[in-house]
């Protein structure tokens, strides 16, 4: 049942731990840490107590990143290398998977706005992307373009991060634009209806992320929680015009695709009663089923349910086949957070 062979097993998913440092308030309050970090063996330690007798748990991931970790090597060492693929024709993605609060939006969005043209320190995997993907090409002296899209997943309903503010726009555009998947006659899906920007510069990009980033603030003050239990999605295509011959021009074109996915807790035990649990709006279709999804791709299954949520519908071009997926799964240090950080543990390990 298992296909996994030497050269096969080399699956394009990649899964990076990061364990995010006490904040100021734990530090106050001697939180105890039940969590440690051994960068050089890629390992986390987990301490946990039952019947008052000291267990360990050790999980292996591809990388490790402890609370010393900067921003700037996780890019270096684990999203650098995706880049270079996205540039060179094919489609990734990258997510941030965990407990709400243990720094998903910290990682992939950080600190955004530059400093005379430099990224601050806490600049997250977006910013420094696009940083690179402008370096890369303007040095190559590439004929190039891009797009890029923003949009949020709410209860399997898609919310365009782009659009322009609805008050802004004359009365009779104020209805609501649709956004629906559809698919073309080759089984690809794409996202009717949404804003598509074509960019020019890194300073373009960058208005445009935190346009997209402060809707999704407002709307989650508009409703509590929201933000939690949504994903957001930030979508670069780069198309790079390869030497022409005769008449013939070609056209190599990537995807990057940065995943904020909604807060995993209580993911596991929601699974287990997903009818009532959906009602009450609990539970998320989309991540539920792209853990089945990147279970299936690891595992080389027959069978990959993407068509089983909004989300993985969204990302089929950019899961499985040549493509490249890396899960940056994230925890807390802190003992109150003990549970989840096992279940976020759990999750990461089965998706390598
Ligand atoms: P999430 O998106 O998973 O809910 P956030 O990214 O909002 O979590 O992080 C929660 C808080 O912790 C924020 O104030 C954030 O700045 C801080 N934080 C998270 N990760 C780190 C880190 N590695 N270093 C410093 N601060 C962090
Ligand atoms: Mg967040």
């Amino acid at each position: 049942k298992n296909h996994r062979h030497e050269k096969d097993s080399e699956t394009n998913v990649q899964v990076l731990l990061r364990c995010r440092p006490l904040s100021d308030d734990e530090q106050k309050s001697n939180v105890p840490k039940v969590v440690t970090c051994n960068e050089n063996k890629r390992e986390v330690t987990v301490m946990q107590t039952l019947a008052n007798k000291q267990i360990d748990r050790v999980f292996t991931f591809d990388k490790v990143f402890g609370p010393k970790a900067q921003q700037r090597s996780i890019y270096d060492q684990a999203i650098a290398p995706i880049v270079n693929e996205v540039l060179d024709g094919f489609n990734c993605t990258v997510f941030a998977y965990g407990q709400t609060g243990t720094g998903k939006t910290y990682t992939m969005e950080g600190g955004m706005r530059t400093k005379g043209g430099d990224l601050p320190a806490e600049a997250g995997v977006i910013p420094r992307a696009v940083r690179q993907i402008f370096d890369i090409l303007e040095a190559q002296n590439a004929d190039y373009s891009m797009k890029v899209t923003f949009l949020e997943l709410y209860n399997e309903e898609i919310t365009d991060l782009l659009s322009p503010d609805e008050n802004s726009k004359p009365m009779e555009e104020k209805q609501k634009k649709p956004i629906n998947l559809m698919e073309d006659g080759k089984g690809c899906v794409f996202v009717r209806g949404l804003e598509e920007e074509s960019v020019y510069s890194v300073n373009e990009i960058y208005t445009l992320l935190e346009r997209g980033a402060s809707k999704r603030r407002t709307a989650e003050t508009l409703l509590n929680k929201r933000s939690s239990r949504s994903h957001s999605v930030f979508t670069i295509t780069v198309y790079v015009k390869e030497t022409v011959i005769g008449d013939e021009e070609l056209i190599k074109c990537g995807k990057l695709n940065l995943v904020d996915l909604a807060g995993s807790e209580n993911i596991l035990r929601s699974g287990a009663r997903e009818g009532r649990a959906r009602e009450a709006g609990e539970i998320n279709k989309s991540l539920l089923t792209l853990g089945r999804v990147i279970n299936a791709l690891v595992e080389h299954s027959p069978h990959v349910p993407y068509r089983d949520s909004k989300l993985t519908r969204i990302l089929r071009d950019s899961l499985g086949g040549k493509t490249k997926t890396c899960i940056i799964a994230t925890i807390s240090p802190s003992t109150y957070c003990l549970e989840e950080t096992l279940s976020t543990l759990d999750y990461a390990s089965r998706a390598k």
